[in-house]
C-alpha cells in the first residue's frame, strides 16, 4: 500500500510497526451539532482506508474519540467551548447535548455505510489519564503553569512544526482568526493542556486536578485516548486537513514528549468539501447534513458514491447538480447490477485478474475513482460469466460500501410484487399524513431484513446481507 504521508510530505510505502497489523486512530466528531457532509467526507475516506487495508491483507485495530469537552470555537484555544455554547442555545445540559449528537453521528455513519471503529472513547471518560500525562510533561519541563492554565512550551521541541512543513499560512491560525492571545504564555504558539482559571464562567464540566479545578484542552484527549486504546506506537493517524495545525501538530508534541520516543509514523489527511470555494463549516453557515440530503430526496449512498469518484487529497466542490448526476450514475449502476442473474461456474483466473487490478488501484494512494473504473470494466467484460461478475462485485463492495448487490429494482427478488405493494401502500399513508401506519410498514419490512430507501425516483428497497 502506498499512501501520501503528511509527516514526510510524500507518497510512501505504508509499513506498519508489526507486519500485517495496523493500529489506526481517527479524530472523532465534536458532538455539539449534527455532523455536516464535509465532516462526513473525512469519515467516508477514513472508512475506505480501513476497509482497503483489511482487503489487502492487514488486521486493523481502529480507535476514535468523541469530543465532548474542551474544543473551543477557535482551534487555537481561544473563544468559548463549543459544547457549552450548544447546551446554552438548546437549553440542555452538556452531557445531554453530547449523547444526542453522538447518536445522530453514528446514525449518519450507518446511512453512509461507515463502519463504527472497534474502540470509541469519550473525552470525558479519560480525565485521570490526561492528568497523569500533564503531570509527566510538567515534570519533564515541557509544560508550565501561567495565569492558572497549564501550557505546553513549543520551544522545548526541536521540530514542533514538522507536520506543516513550516508552511507559514498553516501556522498562524489563531492570528488569522483575529483572536486575542493569552498574555501569560511564554510563546505565542504555546497551547493549553489544562484550563483552570477559566474565563468561561459557565463551563459546566469541571474536574479536580493537581493543577486546580478545571478541564482539559482539546488536543490532550486524542493523545490520551490513542495511547490508552492502541498503545505507545501508532501506525496511522487520520483527520481532515484542517486538523494538521494546530491539533495534530500539538498531539505529536505532547505524545512524543510524554512517551520519550517517536509515536506515529504515518499521517493521513482528507481534503475539504467546499461550497462555492469555501470550506463547508458550521461557522460559515453553509452546512448540509445527511438529514438535509434525505429531505431533498437523495439516497445518502449517492453522496458516498460522489466522494469515491474524487481523490481524497483533492478539494471536492459540492453542488446539488453534481450530487444529482452522481445519484443518476449510482442508480444506473445499481440497475445494471440488479439485471445480472447468477449463472455459470466460477472463473478463478478472471476473478484474480480483476481483483488484482482493484487492489492495485487502492494501493495507489487510495485511488477510489480507478477502483470504480475496474468495477465498470468487470460489468462491460463479455469474457466473464455472470456468476464470476457477481462474485467480484460482492467482493469489491466490501471496500466500496455501496450496497451494490443488495439493492433490488427489478422483479428478480422472490417477494418483489408483495414488497412493491407495501411500498405503494406506505406512500399512500404518507400522502394522507398517516405516518404511524407508514412507519409500521417500514418496520414490518425491516424486521424481515428489507430496508426502504427513499430516493428522488421513488422508494427502492435493499436486502440486508449477512456477512
Ligand atoms: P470536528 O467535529 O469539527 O472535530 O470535525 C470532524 C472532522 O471533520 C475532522 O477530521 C475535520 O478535519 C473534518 N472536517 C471539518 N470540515 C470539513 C470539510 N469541510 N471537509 C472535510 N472534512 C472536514
Ligand atoms: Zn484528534
Amino acid at each position: 500500500m502506498y499512501l501520501y504521508n503528511t509527516l514526510t510530505h510524500k507518497v510512501e510505502e505504508f509499513l506498519p510497526n508489526t507486519p500485517e497489523v495496523v493500529k489506526m486512530y481517527t479524530c472523532g466528531p465534536t458532538v455539539y451539532h449534527y455532523a455536516h457532509i464535509g465532516n462526513l467526507r473525512s469519515y467516508i475516506c477514513e472508512d475506505i482506508l480501513e476497509k482497503a487495508l483489511k482487503y489487502t491483507g492487514y488486521y486493523v485495530q481502529r480507535a476514535m474519540n468523541i469530543t465532548d469537552v474542551g474544543h473551543l470555537t477557535s482551534d487555537s484555544d481561544s473563544g468559548t467551548d463549543k459544547m457549552v455554547n450548544s447546551a446554552i442555545q438548546e437549553k440542555k445540559s452538556v452531557l445531554e447535548i453530547a449523547a444526542y449528537y453522538t447518536e445522530a453521528f453514528f446514525k449518519d455513519c450507518e446511512a453512509l455505510n461507515i463502519r463504527k471503529p472497534d474502540m470509541i472513547s469519550k473525552a470525558t471518560d479519560n480525565i485521570d489519564f490526561y492528568i497523569e500525562i500533564i503531570k509527566e510533561l510538567i515534570k519533564k519541563d515541557y509544560a508550565y503553569e501561567s495565569n492558572g492554565n497549564i501550557y505546553f512550551d513549543i520551544t522545548k521541541l526541536e521540530d514542533y512544526y514538522q507536520l506543516t512543513n513550516h508552511n507559514i499560512d498553516d501556522m498562524v491560525v489563531g492570528v488569522r482568526e483575529g483572536v486575542e492571545e493569552d498574555s501569560g504564555k511564554r510563546n505565542q504558539g504555546d497551547f493549553v493542556l489544562w484550563f483552570t482559571k477559566s474565563k468561561f464562567q459557565d463551563q459546566e464540566l469541571k474536574w479536580d486536578s493537581p493543577f486546580g479545578v478545571g478541564y482539559p484542552g482539546w488536543h490532550i484527549e486524542c493523545t490520551g485516548i490513542s495511547i490508552k486504546t492502541l498503545g505507545e506506537y501508532l501506525d496511522i493517524h487520520c483527520g481532515g486537513i484542517d486538523n494538521i495545525f494546530p491539533h495534530h501538530t500539538n498531539e505529536i508534541a505532547q505524545s512524543e514528549s510524554y512517551l520519550g520516543h517517536k509515536w506515529c509514523n504515518y499521517w493521513f489527511h482528507v481534503q475539504h468539501l467546499n461550497v462555492k470555494d469555501a470550506k463547508m463549516s458550521k461557522s460559515k453557515g453553509n452546512i448540509i447534513t445527511v438529514n438535509t440530503l434525505k429531505e431533498e430526496g437523495f439516497n445518502p449512498l449517492s453522496y458516498r458514491f460522489m466522494c469515491l469518484n474524487s481523490h481524497y487529497r483533492k478539494i471536492l466542490d459540492f453542488t446539488y447538480e453534481a450530487l444529482k448526476s452522481s445519484e443518476n450514475a449510482y442508480l444506473k449502476l445499481l440497475n445494471k447490477i440488479s439485471m445480472i442473474s447468477e449463472e455459470g461456474d466460477f472463473q478463478d483466473s478472471a476473478f484474480n485478474d480483476y481483483n488484482e487490478k482493484f487492489m492495485t488501484s487502492l494501493k495507489d494512494d487510495l485511488n477510489t475513482a480507478n477502483a470504480l473504473t475496474v468495477l465498470y470494466d468487470v460489468l462491460k467484460d463479455d469474457g466473464i460469466n455472470n456468476y464470476t461478475k457477481l462474485k467480484l462485485i460482492r467482493s469489491f463492495d466490501k471496500v466500496l460500501g455501496l450496497n451494490l448487490i443488495s439493492e433490488y429494482h427489478d422483479s428478480e427478488h422472490p417477494q418483489h410484487e408483495e414488497i412493491m405493494e407495501l411500498i405503494k401502500k406506505r406512500a399512500e399513508y404518507k400522502e394522507n399524513h398517516k405516518y404511524t401506519e407508514a412507519d409500521g410498514i417500514r418496520d414490518e419490512l425491516a424486521a424481515r431484513g428489507i430496508e426502504l430507501v427513499d430516493t428522488r425516483e421513488g422508494t427502492i428497497y435493499k436486502i440486508r446481507e449477512v456477512d
